[in-house]
C-alpha cells in the first residue's frame, strides 16, 4: 500500500499498490516538485502515469521551502494559502561588509509536506498511479524501458527521470543530464529556534567567502523558527564547516536586536543545488530527465519544466514516435521558456565567484546609491538590476538578483 498526506484533513491517505499492470504509457521517476507537474500533466494529456518515488508515503522533508512570486507566477503557479506559513516583503543582499541591498518582492515560507500533498493529490486526481518504490535503473527493452525497481519490472513508453540533483536514472543509461555538473552548490541548511526570529520580512542573502560561489542564506518561517542555510560551489559536498561559520557570523550580525546565545538548532539537511549548472544531454530514446536533474533548478522552473516534459511526453506516445527525435519538443519549449534566463544566471553566479569581498563590498555601495527600478514582472526586475550592475562594473552580472532568488 502506499499512503500520502492529504493537506485538506491531514490524515494519510491509502492506495493500493503495486498497480493492476505493470506496463504505462509514462514512469516519472521522483515525486519531486519536477515529478509531480510532469506526472500531472501527462495524465492530463491522457497518458497512463506511474508516479514513483522511493519515499512516497513519508513526510517528504525537502530543505527547499521557500519561494518568491514573481518566479511563481513566470512559471504559470498560483499561491495558494493552504501551504503558506509566513509572508515576506523581499530580500536583503548583504555584501561581506555588511553594505545592504533591499529589494522588494514578495516571497513565501511554505509548509513543504502540505504543498507536495496537495500537488500529489491533483496528480493523482489527473489519473496518476501513485506509487512507492526505487528506481535502479531503465534500460532500452520492449517499445520503450524496462524500469528496474524494487518492486519488480515496470515497462513503460517513456521514463521521466525527476530523481533529483543526482539525475541516477539518466546517468545509468548514459546521459549527462547536468553541463557543468562540478557546478552543483552544495548545501548545509540549519533549522533554527529562537523567540521571534521568524517573524522577520525580509529573506537575508550573504554574499562573499561567507559561502563561495553563491549565498549564505536566512529564511524567516513565522514565530520562532526560520532556516540558516549555505550554498556553496567547489568545495566539496561537505560544507557544513560553511555553515557552522556562517551561524557564528549570523548571531554576530542579529546580536542587537536578540538574545543570541539562546538559538537553538533543530536539525540539520543537506543536500545538492542544480542552480548554475544548465542542462546537458537531457533527451534520450524513450527518456527524459527534467527539474534538478536536468539542471533546472527552483521549486517553480522545475515544476514548469516538469509540466512541459509531461506533455511532451503525453503527444510522444499519441503519436507513437518516443525516440529521441520525438521527444525533441521537450528541449526546444524549454529553450523557449527558459533558455536565456538560465545562461544569464550562471553567467551572474561565475562573475560572483570570481570577486573578491572588498570587490563585492564596492559594488554593492555602488548599487545601494543606484536608484533601481524594482516595479514590473520579476524579469523586468532581473533586468533593471542587471542593467544597474553593468553600469556600476562593466562586463558583469546582468542578472545577479534573479540568480540569489532562485533557489
Ligand atoms: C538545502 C536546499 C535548500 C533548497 N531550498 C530551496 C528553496 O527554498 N526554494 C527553491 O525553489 N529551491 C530550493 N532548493 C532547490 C530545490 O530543492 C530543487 O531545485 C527542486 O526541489 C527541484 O528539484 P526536483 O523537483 O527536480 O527534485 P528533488 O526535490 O530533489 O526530488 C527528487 C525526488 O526523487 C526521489 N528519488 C530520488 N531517487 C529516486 C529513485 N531512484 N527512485 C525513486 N525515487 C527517487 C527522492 O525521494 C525525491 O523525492 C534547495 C535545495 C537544497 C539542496
Amino acid at each position: 500500500m502506499t499512503t500520502f498526506l492529504s493537506p485538506e484533513t491531514e490524515t494519510f491517505i491509502t492506495h493500493p499498490h503495486p498497480p493492476e499492470s505493470v506496463n504505462c504509457d509514462v514512469l516519472v521517476v521522483g515525486a519531486s516538485p519536477s515529478g509531480i507537474a510532469a506526472a500531472t500533466s501527462s495524465a492530463k494529456a491522457g497518458a497512463e502515469v506511474i508516479l514513483l518515488d522511493k519515499e512516497m508515503g513519508e513526510s517528504f522533508d525537502h530543505p527547499a521551502n521557500t519561494f518568491f512570486d514573481g518566479m511563481f507566477f513566470r512559471a504559470g503557479l498560483a499561491v495558494e494559502r493552504d501551504y503558506v506559513l509566513h509572508d515576506l516583503d523581499g530580500m536583503h543582499i548583504v555584501s561581506p561588509g555588511g553594505c545592504v541591498l533591499d529589494i522588494p518582492a514578495p516571497g513565501r515560507f511554505i509548509d513543504r509536506g502540505r504543498f507536495d500533498a496537495l500537488y500529489l493529490e491533483r496528480a493523482e486526481r489527473a489519473g496518476a498511479e501513485l506509487l512507492r518504490g526505487e528506481a535502479k535503473s531503465a534500460p532500452l527493452g520492449g517499445s520503450g524501458r524496462r524500469v528496474r525497481t524494487d518492486l519488480g519490472e515496470i515497462e513503460a513508453r517513456v521514463v521521466i527521470d525527476a530523481s533529483g540533483v543526482d539525475g541516477l536514472i539518466a546517468r545509468k543509461e548514459g546521459l549527462s543530464p547536468l553541463r557543468h555538473p562540478e557546478d552543483v552548490a552544495w548545501a548545509a541548511e540549519a533549522v533554527v529556534e529562537l523567540p521571534g526570529l521568524g517573524e522577520e520580512r525580509f529573506f537575508e542573502y550573504f554574499v562573499g567567502s561567507i559561502s563561495p560561489g553563491w549565498k549564505a542564506t536566512f529564511s524567516p518561517g513565522g514565530g520562532d523558527s526560520a532556516t540558516l542555510g549555505v550554498f556553496v560551489r567547489g568545495h566539496g559536498r561537505d560544507v557544513r564547516p560553511f555553515l557552522d561559520r556562517f551561524i557564528e557570523m549570523f548571531k554576530k550580525y542579529k546580536s542587537a536586536d536578540y538574545d543570541v546565545d539562546d538559538m537553538r538548532i533543530v536539525s540539520v539537511n543537506r543536500g545538492g543545488d542544480a542552480i548554475a549548472t544548465l542542462p546537458g544531454e537531457i533527451v534520450s530514446d524513450s527518456l527524459m530527465a527534467t527539474g534538478a536533474a536536468a539542471g533546472m533548478s527552483g521549486m517553480a522552473y522545475a515544476m514548469r519544466a516538469g509540466t512541459i516534459a509531461g506533455e511532451v511526453a503525453a503527444g510522444a506516445v499519441v503519436s507513437e514516435n518516443v525516440s529521441k527525435k520525438g521527444l525533441l519538443p521537450y528541449i526546444r519549449r524549454w529553450n523557449r521558456e527558459f533558455g536565456l534566463e538560465y545562461r544569464m544566471g550562471r553567467a551572474s553566479l561565475e562573475t560572483l565567484r570570481k570577486m573578491s569581498d572588498d570587490e563585492i563590498d564596492r559594488l554593492a555601495a555602488g548599487l545601494a546609491k543606484t536608484d533601481l527600478d524594482f516595479s514590473g514582472s520579476f524579469f523586468r526586475k532581473g533586468l533593471s538590476s542587471g542593467i544597474a550592475l553593468a553600469r556600476s562594473r562593466p562586463r558583469t552580472i546582468p542578472t545577479l538578483i534573479r540568480s540569489f532568488a532562485e533557489g
